[in-house]
């Protein structure tokens, strides 16, 4: 027992030289209250709450990260998290509301009703190799980040030097050591250390930099964004459920467009949508996929619900329609194609972008909901105003239309039926079974189709 505990006090010693030969040592830049902008009064009370519990009880308390960038732009926050010399132990004993999280780095939840303030106790950068719970690949890739150490240890494994400033309850003060300070001045994001070491330490930071470019309206600092696009194919080492959770989080800031742009200049989209991006070069594709995009960002700033299932739909809606017109090209009647090409397609993205299943069976009703528009006969438009997806596969009908395809009698007959009274719905239905001729179904054949342009499906026409 005894010599295992010597091993460890050994390893720790060993642990803490290599640390401090890795790090070098840095006097931080104190920015006193008087000289910043962060007010408690913009601070969430339970972060504030927490911040002088731990100062009380003799711990060094800090806001961190996004939260004191956000504050110092003038912005509100998503999310107030806080950083600490006290183990998570310790925070455990100082509030009786808290739960700790994570089994190789612990964290610290501290609930408060439906609100969490996470608590983590600072952290060192480790420099390759393996340390005591730190670890990395031999390509320098992180995949273990849990070795405690002091704020100074801290600051180097964020990832922005925006990100890496700490408001200290102690005495308000920001403290600075790496010029945060500057480059929120600057608006720019201008990662901490060697940019190819630390971007093939962690490729999301790719994501992270334009998600963040996008949504602050900031520029990415020069060395840092030629570095961007020379790692893009980085990202194809992540697993995919952590490029679908850090995707998603493009989608609910209101910036999406422009973090779309951005991905698209430095070479990233390819990593998360192939297919999509395999399609950009048409103009009605690039087109229905700005178009959603904008639209999700006005959704966002007018506070209204965003669907993650229609964004998805309409960045795989032309793959999907391509796929499918190959299909009908091969013989296959519309219907059949089109679940062809949407099971293609899926199966694809899939291996990118972890999406959930939930979303991927909303996708799909989503898709083929686009089909049941064109089924006007008879009772099927009262079954497709009813389906739970109306609303999210009108929306995307609007926009394909709007975007060039040749449906625009569809798209404005389903916009006078669902916007009528019951009356009028049954007027439309009855002029569209006069109007139009029982269809005698044949099965296409190959090559009734063969000089159908490849993006020209039956739902087109
Ligand atoms: P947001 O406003 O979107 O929450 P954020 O910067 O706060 O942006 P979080 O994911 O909440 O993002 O992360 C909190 C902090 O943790 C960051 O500000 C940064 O200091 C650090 N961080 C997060 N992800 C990474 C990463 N991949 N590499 C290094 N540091 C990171
Ligand atoms: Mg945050």
């Amino acid at each position: 027992m005894e010599i295992f505990k010597i091993i460890k006090l050994l390893k720790g010693l060993f642990t803490r030289a290599a640390q401090e030969t890795a790090i070098p040592k840095h006097t931080p830049n104190v920015i006193p209250r008087a000289e910043h902008c962060i007010s408690r009064e913009h601070i969430n009370p339970h972060a504030l709450k927490v911040l002088y519990r731990l100062h009380q009880a003799g711990f060094m308390a800090c806001l961190v990260g996004g939260c004191v960038r956000d504050l110092l732009l003038g912005r509100q926050p998503k999310d107030f998290d806080v950083a600490t010399d006290a183990r998570p132990e310790e925070v455990r004993r100082l509030f009786k509301n808290c739960r700790l999280i994570g089994r190789r780095f612990r964290l610290a939840h501290i609930i408060f009703g439906h609100e969490i303030i996470e608590v983590a106790t600072f952290r060192t950068h480790h420099d390759g190799g393996e340390l005591e719970h730190g670890k990395s690949r031999d390509d320098g890739m992180i995949i273990r980040d849990n070795v405690f150490g002091n704020i100074e240890d801290d600051v180097w494994r964020r990832d922005f030097t925006v990100n890496a400033l700490y408001y200290n309850i102690a005495d308000f003060s920001v403290i600075d050591y790496t010029s945060g300070m500057d480059d929120i001045a600057a608006k720019q994001l201008r990662i901490i250390g060697d940019p190819d070491k630390r971007f093939v330490e962690d490729p999301v930071r790719l994501l992270r930099a334009v998600r963040l470019a996008g949504k602050l309206h900031f520029t990415i600092h020069t060395q840092t964004e030629h570095v961007i696009s020379r790692h893009s194919h980085l990202l194809e080492h992540v697993s995919p459920a952590r490029l679908f959770q850090e995707t998603l989080k493009l989608f609910h800031e209101g910036a999406t467009i422009r973090a779309f742009h951005l991905l698209q200049k430095y070479h990233l989209l390819n990593s998360l949508f192939s297919q999509t991006a395999a399609c950009l070069d048409q103009p009605q594709t690039k087109q229905l996929v700005e178009q959603a995009l904008s639209g999700t960002d006005q959704r966002v700033q007018e506070d209204k619900k965003v669907s993650s299932s229609f964004v998805l739909s309409a960045l795989l809606w032309r793959p999907i329609l391509q796929h499918a017109s190959h299909a009908e090209h091969d013989g296959l009647p519309p219907y059949p194609a089109l679940e062809k090409g949407l099971k293609t397609v899926i199966e694809k993205q899939l291996k990118q972008l972890a999406i959930p299943r939930r979303i991927t069976i909303a996708i799909r009703e989503i898709v083929i909901l686009q089909h049941h528009f064109q089924q006007r006969r008879g009772n099927r438009p009262w079954r497709t105003l009813e389906h739970p997806r109306f609303r999210a596969a009108y929306d995307l009908l609007l926009l394909r239309a709007e975007s060039g395809e040749n449906i625009k009698e569809l798209a404005d007959w389903w916009t006078q039926f669902q916007a009528a009274d019951h009356p009028t719905r049954e007027s439309l239905l009855r002029e569209i079974n006069h109007n139009k001729r029982p269809v005698r179904r044949r099965r296409p054949q190959a090559r009734r189709h063969k000089n159908l342009p490849v993006n020209k499906t039956t739902l087109e026409k």
